[in-house]
């Protein structure tokens, strides 16, 4: 964390010396400059933001979330949040929802940010596949949501440390997309403190699928 922090950090400082030295009256250079700066504050607010949610969901790892929350409500909510990023990429977002309440025991807006991440994450690195599929279907009283895209898809070896803080498989893509390489770590830590599981499968070509299996809830 301290270097995904530093780098920009020390750019930032550079550009800033750059300023009151070398490019204090060259207009076009501190323009230029003043937009990269702009960029890495940004991102340092981004990757700030996202630590503490981080660090915020892992002090209540133990704790168990009590509000019964509709799972077709909260996938409703994030595909209507995510559209205009959908649309402007080019990407369809195609939804099979169930149209009566899927109810689990939970944190509503912990929810909300998993499957934002997902379902983005599938938008941005599966914008290729035109296409997103979000599912959800309750077998037997255990809800599973299935996000599934048809992007380039994620090589093998990657697929165990996804979930790890920074952890980002193709470098560029992230960066186009602002990413931070968080979103996965802190989704792993709300599924647990959920007693759900996340699956993650990919056919190189074909994209990938990400899949949350919920505990059946209790009569
Ligand atoms: P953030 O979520 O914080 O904005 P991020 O999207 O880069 O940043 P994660 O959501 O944790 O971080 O995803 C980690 C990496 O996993 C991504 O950078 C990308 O390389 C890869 N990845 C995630 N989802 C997919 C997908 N559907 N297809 C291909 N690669 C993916
Ligand atoms: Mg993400």
């Amino acid at each position: 964390a301290s270097h995904e922090l530093r780098t920009p950090l020390a750019s930032l400082a550079g550009f800033i010396e750059t300023l009151q030295g070398p490019a204090r009256d060259d207009p076009a250079a501190r323009d230029r400059f003043l937009g990269i700066m702009h960029d890495q504050a940004g991102r340092m607010s981004r990757l700030v933001n996202d630590l503490l949610s981080l660090s915020r969901i892992e002090m209540k790892g133990h704790v168990r979330p009590s509000d019964p929350v509709d799972l077709v409500a909260v996938l409703r909510h994030v595909i209507d949040a995510l559209e205009p990023l959908a649309r402007d990429l080019g990407v369809a977002i195609e939804a099979s929802i169930p149209s009566e309440r899927v109810t689990v025991v939970g944190d509503r807006d912990e929810l909300v940010q998993v499957f934002e991440n997902l379902v983005e994450n599938a938008c941005k690195y599966g914008q290729s596949g035109k296409r997103v599929e979000v599912e959800l279907v309750n077998r037997a009283g255990a809800p599973v949501v299935t996000i599934r895209d048809f992007g380039p898809g994620i090589p093998e070896e990657h697929l165990p440390r996804l979930t790890e803080r920074f952890y980002r498989v193709d470098l560029d893509a992230s960066r186009r997309h602002r990413g931070t390489g968080l979103g996965l770590a802190i989704a792993k830590h709300i599924l647990a403190r959920h007693q759900a599981r996340l699956s993650i499968a990919s056919r190189l070509g074909e994209g990938a699928t990400f899949t949350v299996s919920f505990p059946q809830a209790k009569a």
